[in-house]
């Protein structure tokens, strides 16, 4: 099949790799010309386990272009996929369209033969509606079908996710969009298709995200009542996954969620509820009570190096997540941020988002190469992401090379009783 990808980010680069592997003949049309060169120069724009080596496999295989022109990328294609951002509105938070809307008015003009048009964004419900009505206007000859195929795969694993899907949820109208979808995903018979009306499967793409949202900042909160409680959160966190109905996955306490789809999902979500009249207290209380726990936990560092006049803080991850240098809403750049107006020096070192996150915190801190520079006479360690690297963390040279010998580790990666015994006090999530 001819694909055309509109679209070369998180999802959209991800999405055309793994559609040429299944031998699809497709196009990436980004808008950057920046991303366009890079790649065609054989250069991966962003990180992600797998991804560069399906990439060159399949650019020398032919099967995969990239493009700054719509007409290149849409007038062959049988299937063109919408994978722009949808970021929070500025003002009202709900989620901005405006490249959604921009991608479908430019497409439209070079619509040739019957085209599969799928909505890989995440956007609000009637928005498939919407993009008929843009094409249309534009078009009025074009033998189209608007399909809802929203993206769930996870930053991090998203080559394994897309070959590997939970499901498959394809929202359309018509029986011959159906059949595209269904001829698409025959490469990959294990994948779950689940047909339903456009505007649910629009709608299972915010419910799911804040269903997640909501489950961590329930454990969040848990956390802080085993604090107070005397009781350990991972305890009763295993203990409560090992019930078949609650499941034991985004059951770990951290320092709240980030990313580019959970915040601006939640919000996205409850914008939609008060245009329709609804109260969705829940996802409102996962969403404030998120943005407050980033600074809850900026606090306690804060507070850990109280006795130090220039405290020095070394970060230990900056990306929102492990596995990926998607800096985005990451909760270690929002406590950075909270860290500076205290006044303290951070020093900070990821294995990936180096460059990601000095986009987004410039000369404010310092870089490190390694773990072992950041630490180099800090006052406290704030481990902020999930890298297995800082598994391996060597307590005793961390002690030897810091100032004071601290550690707050919001993401449960070290053992407390191993670190005390070098001399470094443990701090961490959940009691
Ligand atoms: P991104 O910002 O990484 O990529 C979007 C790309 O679209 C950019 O490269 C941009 O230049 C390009 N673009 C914008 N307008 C264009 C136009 N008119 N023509 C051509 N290119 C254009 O975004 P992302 O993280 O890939 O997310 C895309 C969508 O998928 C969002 O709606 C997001 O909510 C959703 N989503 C993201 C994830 C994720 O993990 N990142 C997961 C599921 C769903």
């Amino acid at each position: 099949m001819n694909v055309c990808i509109i679209g070369t980010g998180y999802v959209g680069l991800p999405t055309g790799v793994g559609l040429a592997e299944l031998g699809n003949s497709v196009t990436c049309v980004d808008r950057e010309s920046s991303k366009i060169e890079a790649l065609r120069a054989g250069r991966v724009t962003l990180y992600e386990a797998g991804l560069e080596e399906l990439f060159h496999k399949n650019v020398a295989a032919g099967r995969l272009h990239f493009t700054t022109s719509m007409k290149e990328g849409v007038e062959q294609a049988d299937l063109v996929l919408i994978a722009v951002g949808t970021p929070p509105h500025p003002v009202t938070r709900e989620a901005d369209m405006k490249y959604v809307h921009a991608a479908a008015t430019e497409l439209a003009e070079y619509l040739k033969g019957y085209t599969v048009i799928a909505d890989k964004s995440t956007v609000p419900v009637g928005t498939g509606d919407d993009i008929e009505v843009l094409i249309r206007k534009k078009n009025p000859q074009a033998d189209f079908d608007v399909v809802s195929l929203p993206e769930f795969l996870r930053e991090g694993f998203a080559v394994h996710d897309f070959f590997h899907p939970d499901r498959v949820v394809v929202g359309a109208n018509t029986e011959r969009a159906v059949e595209v979808i269904r001829r698409l995903y025959q490469a990959l018979p294990d994948a779950p298709l689940l047909f339903v009306k456009r505007r649910s499967a629009e709608t299972i793409k915010y419910a799911s995200n804040a269903f997640l949202a909501i489950k961590i900042h329930y454990i969040n909160e848990m956390a802080d009542f085993c604090e107070k409680a005397g009781a350990d959160i991972h305890e009763v966190a295993r203990g409560m996954g090992m019930d078949s109905r609650i499941g034991p996955r985004f059951l770990q306490p951290g320092p709240g969620y980030g990313g580019s789809c959970f915040p601006k999902d939640t919000m996205a979500l409850a914008y939609m509820a008060r245009q329709n009249d609804v109260d969705m207290s829940l996802v409102k209380a996962a969403i404030e009570g998120n943005r407050k726990r980033k600074k809850q936990m900026a606090e306690r560092i804060l507070g850990a190096v109280a006795d130090v006049e220039e405290p020095r803080i070394a970060v230990l991850g900056l990306a929102f997540k492990a596995g990926t240098d998607d800096c985005r809403e990451s909760p270690a750049v929002e406590i950075i941020a909270h860290l500076l107006e205290g006044r303290a020096k951070v020093t900070a070192y990821d294995p990936k988002a180096m460059d990601t996150a000095r986009a987004l915190l410039g000369d404010r801190i310092s870089y490190a190469e390694s773990m072992y520079e950041a630490l180099e006479g800090a006052d406290v360690i704030a481990i902020l992401t999930e890298w297995e690297e800082f598994k391996s963390l060597d307590l005793e040279q961390a002690a030897r090379i810091m100032r004071h010998r601290r550690i707050m580790d919001y993401r449960s990666l070290l053992d407390a009783a191993a670190t005390e015994k070098h001399g470094v006090s443990y701090q961490g999530i959940g009691g």
